[in-house]
């Protein structure tokens, strides 16, 4: 007999779709893969080399629970130089990828049934996260006019005396869209006043596409007292599978992170912690070429939707997604109870094309298309979703 939480956990639709498409291949079977979203560069040279050497040099064995010194330094400078903010090494936490960071940070915070405010559409993870650590996930609408940014006036709304957490995801997965600095500054406002953490998860910084890119910590003193900053190299270095995440926080949760993690995994990889200090110190040029190719695929795409009159999508101003309203479908299928899982279902099994359900995000009314693949695969994936309309 399994426990109460698990059964209330849905598992991860954007790890179980790149499950889904591996195993087709596996029986021979070619899918045109725009599910998960993952850099399709390799990772740059010297990350690699760096790996090797930490091996050739014995650094594998146990190290600080909060991560590797010279790496915690070297994120403090990394914030300091990017993002005009003041963290000492003591402030950062390395973890296995931004998941864990998020994770952490819940178990450091939340009290049973204690809420988290996550405005929808969000990253498929964060209410399941949310209800592993026994909290509840409190997901708001928000407005496809504002691009789907949470405003102040829904944020307040949804405040209860449980609240102690809201999540800002900055750009955002699954829409790209970024926040002002006045949108943010507004927010904080709210968090401040109401003594609301806010988790500022910056894990597509670095994708962006010409845009002011704002640390919410960086807004003001309160901000950074009241900010629990996530962020990692799975997607600015390419680094997925050496899963490297961090948070910067005030002291008191960096130290309370450390006791939790010391328990339950004692620290990341210290191969991939090596590994991620090499890329902080010199893959500018690579994250400059990988955000170059985001862009053009980007506006080919904004091309290529035009000419989709069925559909409308929200111009991405960050990350690797297009979030594509499919509500005029919804017609055709009067009795489905998912509209998105339908679409997404018939686009794999009869199309052989893998996009994500909107409801994996919480709207069904949208599904999500990854862009981080090349560009004769983003053309297939929307010849098939043409041939799909084409059908009805
Ligand atoms: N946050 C967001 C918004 C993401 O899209 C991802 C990507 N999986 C993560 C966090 C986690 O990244 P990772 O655990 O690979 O660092
Ligand atoms: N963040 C990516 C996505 O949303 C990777 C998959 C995951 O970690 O869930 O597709």
């Amino acid at each position: 007999m399994l426990c109460e939480r698990i059964s209330k956990i849905t598992p991860s639709y954007t790890v179980g779709i790149t499950t889904k498409v591996k195993a087709l291949k596996r029986e021979g079977i070619e899918v045109i893969n725009l599910g998960v979203g993952e850099p399709d560069f390799p990772t740059p040279e010297n990350v690699k080399e760096a790996a090797i050497k930490a091996i050739h040099e014995n650094k594998t064995k146990y190290d600080n629970p909060a991560g590797v010194l010279e790496l915690r330094q070297a994120i403090a400078d990394k914030l300091k130089a990017d993002n005009q903010l003041d963290y000492s090494a003591d402030q950062i936490v390395v973890s296995s990828g931004a998941k864990h960071s998020i994770t952490n940070t819940l178990m450091a915070i939340l009290n049973p049934q204690d809420e988290v405010i996550i405005p929808i559409p969000y990253w498929v993870s964060y209410p399941e996260m949310v209800k592993l650590v026994g909290g509840v996930p409190v997901p708001v609408e928000t407005k496809k006019e504002n691009h789907f940014k949470i405003t102040p006036e829904e944020f307040s709304a949804a405040i209860t005396p449980r609240t102690k957490i809201i999540f800002i995801t900055n750009p955002s997965n699954p829409t790209g869209a970024m926040y002002t600095r006045k949108e943010l500054e507004a927010l904080v406002a709210v968090a401040v006043e109401k003594g609301i953490y806010i988790l500022a998860d910056e894990i597509y910084e670095k994708i962006n596409f010409g845009h002011e890119f704002v640390s919410i910590a960086s807004i003001s003193k309160e901000a950074y007292e009241n900010t629990i900053t996530v962020n990692g190299l799975s997607k600015s270095a390419s680094m997925t599978g050496w899963r490297i995440g961090y948070t910067a926080t005030n002291l008191e949760l960096a130290k309370a992170m450390t006791s939790i993690q010391g328990h339950l995994v004692s620290h990341p990889s210290t191969i991939s912690q090596w590994a991620a200090l090499a890329a902080l110190e010199s893959t500018e040029e690579e994250t400059a070429s990988m955000l170059k190719t985001y862009w053009q695929r980007r506006d080919r795409l904004l091309e290529l939707f035009s000419e989709i009159p069925e559909v409308s999508v929200i111009e991405p101003q960050g990350a690797f997604y297009f979030f594509i309203d499919i509500s005029s479908f919804r017609d055709r299928f009067p009795q489905e109870e998912s509209l998105s899982l339908r679409v997404c279902d018939d686009l794999l099994e009869k199309h052989r094309v893998a996009y994500v359900p909107g409801i994996a995000f919480g709207n069904d009314d949208f599904m999500r298309m990854s862009y981080a693949t090349d560009m004769a695969t983003i053309e297939a994936g929307i010849q098939a979703l043409k041939d799909y309309i084409n059908s009805f």
